[in-house]
């Protein structure tokens, strides 16, 4: 159905925080600083990740900002995309991706001056998984780089990587992606793709080995392989699956707290 999404569509797809915030936002046209938003924010939200929510916020809206003397303000601005996102990358926007890649391809460093390489402008997440055309998505890479990444990519069935990507937490976008692929080995490349689609630099690793401690009780083992240009990789694979519990992010802090964790173990019966 094209043409057929509506605001509410993409509201949706954030994280009940960013919901919060944008909520706020709307009510408070003259903007409210990070202080202001921490305080209305109702309590027990996890505000410990304002930055990224605000950062989410920003893939759909124009938050602009100003510095009030010692205040730096955001207000609501207008919203940024329409779902129903052609894909085409104007002009503006591939000049854009272009200047922030610096002549070197984003994903194996090669350069034009130096390589020969030609760069291309690509949609990270690819736009069958979710990804919109916006500058946060696109990258130019050379294209060497975007075959291999889309003959890899299309061995992923579109519309469950696409519900992966919706996962609120790195955690719980890591565990689905194992999940998918229960009982055979996951290449890292991807669990890293997965993880830092929506955040930058996440520590996938650590997540990663978060899901194997007890509180979330994932059992999952890795692997190495070498691929046919003599490069080591490594994979996970997930033996068994538990829901994640909708804190786990606390329990995982808790479990990772030697006072907190010796109450954890006697719950779950851990001498
Ligand atoms: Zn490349």
């Amino acid at each position: 159905m094209e043409n057929d999404s509506t605001s509410e569509d993409i509201d949706l797809s954030l994280n009940h925080i960013a919901l919060l915030i944008l909520q706020l936002l709307k009510a408070h046209s003259t903007g409210l600083d990070i202080d202001e938003i921490k305080s209305l924010l109702p309590n027990g939200a996890d505000q410990m990740h304002l930055d990224r929510r605000l950062r989410s916020l920003r893939k759909y809206y124009h938050l602009p900002g100003k510095q009030e003397g010692s205040r730096y303000v955001y207000t609501l601005g207008a919203r940024k995309t329409a779902v129903t996102d052609s894909g085409a990358i104007s002009g503006k926007l591939r000049a854009e991706a272009l200047n922030l890649a610096k002549g070197r391809c984003q994903m194996c460093g090669k350069t034009v001056s130096e390589d020969g390489v030609k760069l291309q402008i690509d949609h990270k997440i690819p736009q069958d998984w979710g990804g919109l055309t916006l500058i946060e998505n696109l990258w130019a890479i050379c294209e060497q780089c975007n075959n291999g990444k889309r003959n890899h990519f299309k061995s992923f069935d579109a519309e469950k990587m696409a519900s992966i990507l919706k996962f609120d937490t790195v955690h719980q976008r890591i565990a689905h992606l194992l999940k998918m692929h229960m009982g055979e080995p996951v290449d890292s490349n991807i669990i890293e793709f997965v993880a830092n689609a929506t955040e930058r630099q996440e520590d996938w690793h650590k997540r990663l080995r978060d899901l194997r401690y007890p509180v979330i009780g994932l059992q999952i083992t890795s692997g190495r392989y070498k691929t046919e240009q003599g490069f080591t990789r490594s994979t996970y694979t997930l033996h068994n699956w538990r829901d994640l519990p909708p804190d786990h992010q606390k329990l995982i802090r808790d479990w990772e707290k030697p006072a907190k964790r010796a109450a954890l173990k006697r719950l779950l019966g851990i001498v």
